[in-house]
């Protein structure tokens, strides 16, 4: 991974009611832990829906656990009238280290596009958040062979009006849209391939220091039995992990790879 410090990044979706989440934290903890899982080598980050957010806060500091924490959306704006929404002022007054900007779910059923998802990442960089901005192709693009270019292009897009200095705090996560609760993964190689393929555009766009700095994660399928092997990989920092998040022991033993 270059010197890059890994990330696995668990995100629970619209998943469990808020005893279960306390519980998940809990057991997530304490197995890590027990393990004396090594935070530095390797950081372990979840993301509970905006509810848990605060309880999570508070388990986390109360067990001197090393685990950080995000959001799964905020809003593009600071304040006001924007009802439902939930600002990065109000992360960060939360503890947030992350929040993940431009998931493909929100991308297919909020509208959402690269520009909005740069605001996204702006603004809670502003705040001292780390946007984990997604990028990822669909079945069609995939099998036309595009999906190299277009998910160089996604990050691009997904990044313009930051500055060289902000680029080089986000993470990508590169998410194969076909990949994503589906069980069904890239392989280590093709996850190699376009993780590779956006840092070769970040080194183009903003040099390489920047490019060398960015965390890549790889998303889609991830499990106990198949993470090693992308981790392996050169251009592969980490992984974003949805279905697998949801089990305290799975999640641990994904986060323990190594
Ligand atoms: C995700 O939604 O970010 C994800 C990768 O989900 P899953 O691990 O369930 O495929």
């Amino acid at each position: 991974t270059g010197g890059r410090t890994p990330l696995i990044a668990g995100n629970w979706k619209m998943n469990l009611n808020h005893q279960e989440a306390v519980v998940l934290v809990q057991k997530l903890a304490w197995t890590l832990s027990d393990k004396r899982h090594d935070f530095a080598a390797v950081e372990v980050a979840i993301f509970p829906p905006f509810t848990d957010i605060r309880s999570v806060q508070t388990l986390v500091d109360g067990d001197k656990m090393r685990i950080t924490y995000g959001a799964q959306n905020v809003s593009t704006e600071e304040s006001g009238a924007y009802t439902g929404e939930v600002s990065a002022s109000m992360l960060a007054k939360l503890g947030c280290s992350y929040v993940i900007v431009g998931h493909s779910e929100r991308r297919e059923h909020y509208g959402e596009t690269d520009q909005i998802v740069a605001q996204k990442a702006k603004i809670a960089l502003k705040h001292d958040i780390t946007p984990i901005v997604c990028v990822g192709e669909g079945l069609e693009i995939r099998q036309a062979g595009n999906h190299v270019d277009h998910c160089t292009g996604q990050a691009e897009a997904s990044l313009a009006g930051l500055t060289d200095a902000e680029v080089g705090k986000v993470v990508i996560a590169y998410e194969p849209v076909w990949a994503i609760g589906t069980g069904e993964t890239a392989t280590a190689q093709d996850a190699q391939e376009v993780c590779a393929g956006i840092r070769e555009r970040l080194e183009k766009v903003y040099g390489a220091e920047v490019a060398g700095g960015v965390r890549i994660l790889y998303g889609g399928s991830v499990k106990p039995n198949n993470v090693a092997a992308l981790m392996q990989e050169a251009d592969v920092d980490g992984a974003l992990v949805g279905g697998a998040s949801l089990s305290a022991d799975d999640f641990a033993a994904i986060s323990r790879y190594y």
